[in-house]
């Protein structure tokens, strides 16, 4: 579903990308960790074009990411995003935040695109939200309607980047319990995230960088009960 070969990204002098390869298939569910800076927020940004790579080749579902405009478009629709701070518009209703891309990336009936909202409203438990503003709205919950605002575009894959850590602590398991429900319908999923107890439940893998490079590879059981590298080990004595 998603192919990375040789992807090099540099911000000025600083190599922020430094030779990623990385296969993700259908249906799969990866977490990548790792310490600040370390590229995770550069890497899936790249994955769906809100940055751009210098070199390498990037493929999302079938699609390569080259300076072609029109398959920037076709990927973002099967790309679903959900990122820290969730960006949702201010100004228009949770139900609206959700019909707006359907309505004018897809040109669904509005008819139609209120259904899907409020289906998928529902799937994250807040439907009787629809009709009020963000700014009225918990950060777990706005969370969720970031989350159903991205599956409303019934895309293939969801890229999640630390998506739980601007929620105070109450909040934090009501965005998981969403995360690991999608993750159980079979959705492809790639999250930054250091909730290791959401990479234990549904990571299929778990990713580490660090400095620009993926430096481990595992399943959750290898990488958190053997780290093969110092630096890894560091990081999980970290976290606790
Ligand atoms: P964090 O855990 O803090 O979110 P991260 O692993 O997501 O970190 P990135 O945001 O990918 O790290 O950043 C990787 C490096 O690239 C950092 O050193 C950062 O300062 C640098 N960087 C990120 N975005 C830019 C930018 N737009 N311009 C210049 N440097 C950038
Ligand atoms: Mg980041």
């Amino acid at each position: 579903e998603i192919q990375l070969r040789g992807v090099h990204k540099w911000y000025g002098h600083y190599h922020a990308l430094d030779d990623i390869n990385l296969s993700i298939a259908p249906r799969e569910k990866v977490v990548i960790c790792g310490p600040s800076g370390s590229g995770k927020s550069t890497l899936i940004r790249c994955v769906n074009r809100l940055e751009t790579h210098e070199s390498g080749r990037i493929v999302v579902a079938g699609v390569e990411l080259d300076h072609d405009e029109k398959r920037v478009e076709a990927i973002r629709r099967d790309v679903g995003m959900v990122f820290q701070q969730f960006n949702l518009f201010p100004h228009l209703t949770i139900l609206e935040n959700c019909t707006l891309a359907p309505m004018w990336v897809k040109k669904m009936p509005k008819k139609e695109a209120r259904q899907i909202a409020m289906h998928f409203l529902e799937r994250v438990r807040i439907p009787e939200q629809a009709n009020k503003y963000p700014g009225q709205l918990s950060g777990g919950q706005q969370q969720r309607v970031a989350i159903a605002r991205a599956l409303c575009m019934n895309p293939r894959v969801m890229l999640f980047d630390e998506p739980t850590s601007a929620l105070d602590p109450e909040m934090v398991k009501e965005v998981l319990d969403t995360m690991v429900a999608l993750a159980g319908e079979g959705m492809t999923m790639v999250c930054v995230t250091h909730e290791m107890g959401f990479a234990r439940q549904v990571a299929d893998r778990v990713i580490f960088m660090d400095r620009g490079r993926i430096v481990e590879e595992g399943t959750p059981d290898e990488f958190f009960a053997r780290p093969r590298t110092e630096r890894a080990s560091l990081f999980l004595s970290q976290l606790l």
